[in-house]
C-alpha cells in the first residue's frame, strides 16, 4: 500500500515552515510521497538534504491541478478535517481496504469538492488544530505504529540511548 500526502494551501510567504514540517513528518511517519498544489523549491531541498543525511526515500512533488490528481487517483481519498467523522469511529474500515492512500490536508480555506471528492472526511477529533498534528496522528494509527520501527539507510544512524546521543557516521 502506498502513502501519499497531498498538502493543499501552500503560501510561499507564510507556510514555508510548517510545510517542510508536513514533508518531515511524512517522510518520518511512513509516506512514499508527498506532493505541494505549489513547487517550493526549499522544501524540497529540506527534504533532499534530510533524506540524504538520514536515509529514506520520500518523494516531494508538486501539482497545478490537485481536483484532476484526486480524480484520477487510483485508491482511497482520506481528507482530514475537523468537521469529520472521528478518525476512532472511521479508522477500521478505512484500514480494512489495502488499496492505496491518498491523504489530503489543508492550510487556509479548503475548497468545497475535497468534502465531496474525498471517499473519507476525518477528523482527528473535532477541535480545530494543525494539520502537521493531524496529518502525524493519522498515519500513525493508519499503520499501527509500525511506521515507527522502519530502518532508514542514510550517512547518519542514531543507536538510542536512555540518556545522551550517540550517532554513527558512515565512512567515519
Ligand atoms: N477549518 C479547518 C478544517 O477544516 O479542519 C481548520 C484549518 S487548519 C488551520 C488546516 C488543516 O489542518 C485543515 O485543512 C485540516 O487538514 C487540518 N486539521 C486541523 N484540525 C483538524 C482536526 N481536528 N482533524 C483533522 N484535521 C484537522
Amino acid at each position: 500500500m502506498k502513502i501519499t500526502v497531498l498538502r493543499l494551501g501552500h503560501r510561499f510567504s507564510r507556510d514555508k515552515r510548517i510545510s517542510t514540517h508536513i514533508a518531515l513528518v511524512s517522510r518520518a511517519f511512513g509516506a512514499q510521497e508527498v506532493t505541494f498544489d505549489a513547487a517550493d523549491p526549499d522544501i524540497e531541498k529540506s527534504l533532499d538534504r534530510v533524506s540524504k543525511e538520514w536515509g529514506g526515500d520520500a518523494r516531494i512533488t508538486s501539482i497545478t491541478n490537485w481536483k484532476k490528481y484526486a480524480e484520477d487517483f487510483q485508491g482511497d481519498i482520506i481528507h482530514l478535517t475537523m468537521y469529520g467523522i472521528n478518525i476512532n469511529d472511521s479508522i477500521k474500515k478505512i484500514k480494512a481496504s489495502k488499496k492505496d492512500k491518498l491523504i489530503i490536508i489543508g492550510g487556509q480555506k479548503v475548497p468545497s469538492e475535497v468534502y465531496k471528492l474525498a471517499d473519507y472526511n476525518v477528523a482527528i477529533g473535532n477541535q480545530p488544530h494543525s494539520e502537521v498534528a493531524a496529518l502525524a496522528v493519522f498515519l500513525d494509527r493508519l499503520q499501527e505504529g509500525k511506521e515507527l520501527n522502519a530502518k532508514f539507510q542514510g550517512k547518519k544512524t542514531i543507536i538510542p540511548q536512555e540518556h545522551g546521543k550517540k550517532v554513527i557516521e558512515q565512512g567515519r
